[in-house]
């Protein structure tokens, strides 16, 4: 038997096309890019096509989105042996990201991928990346299951981890990048699955978790910041936690005025998170006097996390968890990191 996969279809760039008044790109519905990408019909599997209620720009993407997702694929588990989410570039991380969280134990691919120009463009890299995305998703192991059993991001001839990726250019076909972890996979003459690099086949049935808390913030550190002008960023009832991107291993500047914020959001209950800012690499709280203060403030430590990654934790873990603490937090759920 072929195998079944459904193919969900959020809209992005790769379902675009120009409006013929304006020339801004408009997203359409999936029949169009069957009738462009014909070929889909000639691979080895059954793909059964279904879209969210409103296709959309995937800079519009917000976490009921990310609950309906969940949704789909938990109406689908048992009739279906993958997934392939077509999505937009912006906030591709975002969401594999979450859906590496929300959904848990799933021996089943889910491979999100998208493109850079719209599929009825000339040289649009969409129809690369939807046919290998599917295969990828339709392969199975020596057992006869999926041979990928988490959530992915398939671009530009590369299988990632779906929750160490970052949107890294924003006119190069080759759009993302996972630093800190590496490739699941390539797609070249054939496919080549990195079996040596993937998750752990779960052990557990799915857990699908559709709590998630958006109360959370994020600030990026630069010289010369005015913490005191963010104070409802770091303002609890607004945000019950914020992630810094710090400098290097976790560096902050050293002024009064910046710990007196700080201090003042975690003495009111405040949860800080630490990531860098720089995209590899980890955080290392004692490696420089600058980088005590957040390990001494309590922030947690958020080691190699992606942006992308730390946030959509954070909204999942205090969506779920009722007494959040920093040793749970840092368990790692999907190979997010180290
Ligand atoms: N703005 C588009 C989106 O994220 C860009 C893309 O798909 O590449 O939906």
């Amino acid at each position: 038997m072929k195998p079944r996969i459904l193919l969900i279809y959020t809209g992005g760039t790769i379902g675009m096309m120009a409006n013929p008044s304006t020339g801004e790109l408009q997203s359409l519905d999936f029949d169009y890019i069957h009738q462009q990408i014909p070929e889909i019909a000639r691979l080895d599997l059954e793909v059964i096509p279904i879209s969210i209620a409103q296709p959309i720009d995937s800079s519009h993407m917000q976490p009921a989105h990310w609950i309906e997702l969940v949704e789909l694929i938990a109406q689908h588990e048992a009739t279906v042996d993958g997934f392939v989410i077509l999505h937009g570039t912006d906030t591709m991380a975002y969401t594999a990201s979450a859906l590496s969280f929300m959904i848990q134990g799933l021996a089943k691919p889910i491979v999100l991928t998208g493109s850079q120009l719209p599929v009825g463009i000339l040289r649009s890299d969409g129809k690369e990346n939807l046919l290998a995305a599917l295969e990828i998703a339709g392969k199975k192991g020596s057992t006869g299951k999926p041979l990928l059993q988490e959530v992915a991001v398939f671009f530009q001839s590369k299988l990632y981890r779906g929750n160490r990726v970052s949107k890294i250019s924003a006119h190069q076909f080759d759009a993302f990048d996972s630093p800190n972890y590496p490739l699941l996979g390539i797609a070249g003459v054939e496919i080549e699955i990195h079996t040596n690099e993937l998750l752990e086949h779960p052990k557990t049935n799915t857990t699908y978790f559709k709590q998630l808390d958006a109360r959370v913030g994020l600030i990026k550190l630069y010289p010369g910041i005015n913490l005191s002008a963010y104070q409802s960023v770091f303002n609890p009832e607004v945000h019950r936690a914020v992630v810094i991107e710090a400098f290097g291993s976790g560096n902050t500047p050293n002024h009064e005025a910046f710990a007196k914020v700080l201090s003042a959001y975690v003495e009111q209950g405040g949860i800080l998170v630490t990531i860098s800012q720089c995209t590899s690499g980890s955080i290392q709280p004692g490696k420089y006097a600058s980088g005590h203060l957040l390990a001494e403030l309590g922030a947690w430590n958020g080691t190699d996390l992606t942006t992308e990654a730390a946030m959509t934790k954070l909204m999942w873990y205090l969506g779920t968890s009722t007494n959040p603490h920093q040793a749970e937090f840092c368990r790692v759920i999907a190979g997010e990191s180290a």
